[in-house]
Parts: C-alpha cells; structure tokens; sequence
C-alpha cells in the first residue's frame, strides 16, 4: 500500500532526512585512517539523540540472525550494504559507504554516502562518481505520470554502459512514517513499467553499484554483503519526494561535498 504525503508530512520528512544528512556531515568530519567505523557508530548515535531523533537502524530486525546493532551501516570497500561497525580501523585507500536512518517526529530520514579514506585509486574514484551520478538520473525521471521502472532503467543504463554491476537484491523504497514502505524501487527496469509515480509519493533512490560482477554473498555475522569478486562497491542514497510535479531531494550532500572539497 502506497502512502502518498500531504504537503505538511513532506516537510516532517525532510526535517528527518536533514537530521540524517548532519549525521552524515558530522561523520565525513572525522574521517581518516585509524579511525574504527565503532567510532563513527558511536558519534552518529550521539548526533541524532542530541537533535531529538531516534536511529532506526538500530534493533533492526533480521530474518537470518540478531537484530542490528548500530546506528549506521558502514560498508568497507568490497562490502556493499549492511556492514556492521567493528573496531577495525580504517585505511589510507579505503573507501566506505555510511548509510544512516533517523526518525524524527513521527518521520524517518534515510540517506547514503560513499566516502573517500585518504588516497583513492582513480578506477575506484570513478565508481564512486558513477554511482552518485546514476542517483541523479533516477531521481531525474522521478516524476508524475512516469513510472518506477524508468526510475531502475535510467540507474541500470548508467551504471551498465560503463562496466559495473548492478545489484538486484537491494532496493530503494518508500518512505515516510516507516523506514520501509511501499514501493520497492529497484536500481533496474524496464521504460514505462511499474507503479505510477504520483505528487506525494516519497521515496528512497539508493544505487548499490559493484565494480565487477552483481553477484552478491551473505557474510557469517548474517548482515554484511560481500561482492563475491571482491571487488569494491559504492552506495548512494537520497530520500525525494515528488510534490508540485517534479522531484524534491529531502536529503542533502551539500555540506560533505563542501568537507571533501577541503580533504582532497
Ligand atoms: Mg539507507
Ligand atoms: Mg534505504
């Protein structure tokens, strides 16, 4: 069941999305290697506390194992979603992907972002760029009376034309009062299938894109997904919602692309 938001909801939900994009913020702040993803975990939690919100992602529960226990999820290079913050600390070359989800007043946040770690191959680089790109052209084409599926074809046409990987078992969804809503948005498709897209409906566009192959592997702690090559991952998510007839982006990256421009 799709919830369309009236205009009052939509600004409820960009409150939570800023509050998840100064999550966000605060961490590219700290990042460098020796810095443990445990640290970064630890501030998140503190940041959205401190600001009144709620982590989501915390006692998230899962089907194959414990419920998650951190506030974010941060993905070290070959990891492509749901990495569990541990002590291991980063390295100069790493890349990793923090996603973050807040709740705040009722509404939930939800947004992803592929950090740099010191000095980042080019070919790794370029991933990183594509990946965010490829969000661009989904939420380009989020608008009212086209349909999910050009939203997954303009990311899988992206992404594909250059080599990499599109992983399929990972979607973008609705959101709104529920972290998790109706309809899945998968990062492929066909032009002009799927639901159409209507003023009100908020969604999560969230490539989840391989340098390699798609082909994905479940790691033992029953959350970490692995590209089976082994081979690095990137992940970019931006919570929108399509009022007025066009895309709205909730979620913002302006402020870490203003950190990075200084750190690199
Ligand atoms: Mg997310
Ligand atoms: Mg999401």
């Amino acid at each position: 069941m799709i919830y369309l938001k009236t205009e009052d909801e939509i600004e409820l939900l960009r409150k939570a999305n800023l509050l998840v994009s100064l999550t966000l913020t605060e961490i590219a702040k700290k990042l460098k290697p020796g810095v443990t993803t445990f640290q970064l975990d630890t501030l998140a939690e503190q940041v959205i506390r401190d600001n009144g919100g709620t982590p989501v992602f915390k006692g998230f529960p899962n089907p194959y194992g414990p419920p998650f226990p951190a506030s974010i999820c941060a993905s070290v290079n070959n990891i492509v979603v749901h990495g569990v913050p541990d002590n291991r600390e980063l390295r100069d070359g790493d890349i990793l992907s923090v996603d973050c989800g807040a709740c705040l007043d009722g509404f939930c946040g939800d947004s992803c972002y592929t950090f740099c770690i010191g000095e980042v191959k080019p070919e790794v680089r370029q991933l990183l760029k594509t990946t965010k790109e490829a969000l661009y052209k989904g939420i380009e084409v989020a608008l009212p009376g086209r349909r999910i599926g050009d939203i997954g074809y303009a990311v899988q046409q992206h992404c594909e034309s250059r080599g990499y990987g599109v992983v399929r078992e990972f979607v973008g969804h609705g959101v709104g009062r529920a972290m998790h809503e109706d309809p899945a948005v998968p990062n492929y498709g066909r032009q002009g299938s799927g639901k159409q897209i209507h003023n009100g409906l908020c969604i999560a566009i969230e490539p989840m894109i391989a340098m390699g192959k798609r082909d994905i592997a479940l790691l033992e702690d029953k959350w970490s997904v692995t590209t089976r090559d082994g081979l690095p991952a990137a992940h970019f998510e931006h919570s929108i919602a399509i009022h007025q007839g066009k895309p709205d982006i909730l979620s913002s990256f302006e402020e870490i692309e203003i950190i990075e421009g200084k750190q690199y």
